[in-house]
């Protein structure tokens, strides 16, 4: 099958990613393969190419958004039939025995795997997945609307759990790419007032199209104080600025695998008064069920932008030089 994998990280622009020529990949105990339609585009993916992520091994495939049709069936897999369309996201498997698997925080597991990073992911025409780790699909969406949701709504979401603002509370977003548009759609749907502050003409306008009650610069102040933040952007100068924009008691929730380093705070102006700053990291899969199953009943849609698979690095790289707004989702055919 053809395939890109990261040859060499580096800046996207040198060209990190190759299409290689693969063989399939046979599902072993407990998994599926899918035959993939589409993948979404992640930063992740950026930052893996990139090398902002260590790679985890050489060559691996990146894409952790995917969704397509299972065509075989490792031993003993069971829970999905031949033909059904499935998602496969970024969690990819968990140990289930480290004390905080046994709690119910898989996403802090001590050994995880993840999907395009440990195992090679969805920028191919087919990969196999740990079928506990899969989710299906609902109908409302078709397969390039469905992708985003895997990575950017469900990442999306759990930093919007954590941002912990009270029902009818006031809501920033700073930085507008695929996570965040999804998230301030539920959001609104949810009764929540949305503040969007962020770069680019692009991003601002899509913003104002999804009906945010502002949309300013990053750099501004929102015309209210936020119950909750959530920094999208993988810029940590930005913690300080989101968390003046803060009410006493709340919480700027920052939803990135990676951010650039942040400047020195000001105790009273940028924590004291009970606000909170804190990371999030991957999710559950309860997160995952919990957000598909919101998403499809308020009608969550993301804008997407079509690429051909081959088109992968070019998508990257618009990515990079935020050259769209909204997600990047590549296709088979
Ligand atoms: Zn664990
Ligand atoms: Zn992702």
């Amino acid at each position: 099958m053809r395939a890109w994998v990261v040859e060499k990280c580096g800046p996207v622009d040198g060209k990190p990613l190759a299409l290689v020529d693969r063989p399939e990949p046979e599902p072993g105990p407990g998994q599926v393969r899918v035959r993939i339609s589409c993948c979404g585009v992640c930063r992740t993916d950026l930052h893996l190419a990139e090398c902002d992520l260590p790679p985890k091994h050489p060559e691996v495939i990146p894409g952790h958004e995917i969704v397509g049709h299972v065509d075989a069936l490792g031993p003993g897999a069971d829970r999905f039939a031949l033909g059904e369309r499935i998602g496969v996201p970024w969690l990819a498997r968990t140990d289930g025995t480290c004390k905080f698997c046994r709690r119910g925080q898989e996403n802090l597991c001590l050994d995880p795997r993840f999907t395009g990073w440990d195992q090679d992911g969805g920028y191919a025409e087919a990969c196999v997945v740990n079928e506990g780790y899969a989710y299906r699909l609902h109908e409302a969406l078709d397969d390039e609307h469905a992708a985003p949701l895997l990575c950017a709504g469900i990442i999306g979401y759990r930093s919007l759990k954590c941002a912990a603002v009270p029902p009818g509370g006031r809501l920033g977003i700073y930085g507008f790419g695929a996570s965040a548009h999804i998230i301030a759609q539920l959001a609104l749907r949810q009764g929540l007032r949305v503040h969007v502050l962020t770069r680019g003409e692009g991003n601002r306008k899509l913003a104002t199209e999804l009906g945010a009650d502002s949309v300013g610069d990053a750099a501004d102040m929102p015309p209210e104080p936020l119950d909750g933040a959530i920094l999208f952007a993988p810029a940590g100068e930005l913690v300080p600025v989101a968390l003046r924009a803060l009410d006493r008691g709340g919480t700027l929730a920052v939803a990135g695998i990676w951010l650039s380093d942040i400047p020195a705070l000001n105790y009273d102006a940028e924590l004291f008064q009970e606000r909170k700053l804190r990371s999030v990291t991957a999710n559950t899969r309860a997160d995952g069920e919990e957000f598909l199953a919101l998403a499809a009943r308020l009608g969550v849609r993301p804008t997407t932008v079509p690429y051909p698979m081959d088109a992968a690095q070019d998508a990257l790289a618009d990515l990079a030089h935020g050259r769209y707004s909204g997600a990047a989702v590549l296709h088979n055919d």
